[in-house]
């Protein structure tokens, strides 16, 4: 399973796709991708199965300047489409990638979403559908609400994420937790990805995300905070190796 996510760049979905299938080593059951024009136009493409698969589902309309995407190795709810990723939230705001598992999803279920209509059985669902009810029934920003959900998630669960929000569609909400995650610095536009491969024809310029943070990838800035909201410094390295 893996991730990948570009903000800044208008063939989004061809780096996207290109990052996932530089991740198929990782093994997967199903792939999706979020992406954004931020002209109004947003597209949800998953499909079960190979990424070649996904492919051949994307229309010349789908287009975006940022996106994410995902392979799915299914741990709750067989591998369908409707349990690919991204996964996103009721009003179709909120659109979450998810490597790894939320083991107090059913804790976080019954507390905070009991009226909560699901559509998919798997754990990243409760995570996108809360950071969704934080923002528009505790009005919270995006940021403390993700900043929010991430304290309530359970020790040992496992996680890497990357949000994004409809209403702030250049921005990377990104965190993880012993699930791998790296931002790539590219050219004017940005990365994120499970590993360098998945974006060394882009950028071999990276930069580590620890666990416990929260890192928020824009075009042309990457700022990284604690989760008590205290900013971080990172250096960037280079890795040299053939895309
Ligand atoms: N636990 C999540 C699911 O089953 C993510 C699995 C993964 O890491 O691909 O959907």
């Amino acid at each position: 399973c893996g991730i990948v996510g570009v903000t800044g760049n208008k063939n989004s979905v061809s780096i996207l796709i290109n990052g996932l299938k530089k991740l198929e080593y990782r093994g997967y059951d199903s792939a999706g991708i979020y992406v954004n024009d931020q002209q109004g136009h947003d597209y949800l493409v998953k499909r079960p199965g190979r990424i070649s698969n996904l492919e051949e589902a994307l229309t010349p309309e789908v287009q975006g300047t940022a996106g994410i995407g995902h392979t799915r190795w299914a741990t709750h709810g067989e591998p369908n489409e409707v349990n690919a990723h991204p996964q996103y939230s009721n009003d179709n705001r909120f659109y979450l990638v998810h490597n790894g598992v939320i083991e107090n999803h059913q804790q976080l279920r019954d507390h905070y979403l009991e009226d909560v209509q699901f559509k998919s059985q798997t754990d990243t669902e409760v995570i996108v559908q809360l950071v969704d009810k934080f923002v528009t029934k505790y009005n919270l920003d995006t940021k403390s609400a993700l900043l929010k959900t991430l304290r309530l998630i359970s020790p040992d669960s496992s996680y890497a994420f990357v949000l994004m929000d409809r209403e702030q569609p250049d921005t990377l909400f990104v965190a993880k937790n012993k699930s791998p995650l790296l931002v790539g610095l590219a050219d004017g536009y940005n990365m994120v990805g499970s590993d360098a491969t998945s974006m060394l024809k882009q950028t071999n310029r990276f930069m580590e995300i620890d666990d416990h943070e929260l890192v928020i990838v824009k075009p042309d800035a990457v700022k990284i905070e604690d989760l008590d909201g205290n900013e971080k410094t990172r250096d960037t390295f280079t890795v040299d190796m053939d895309p």
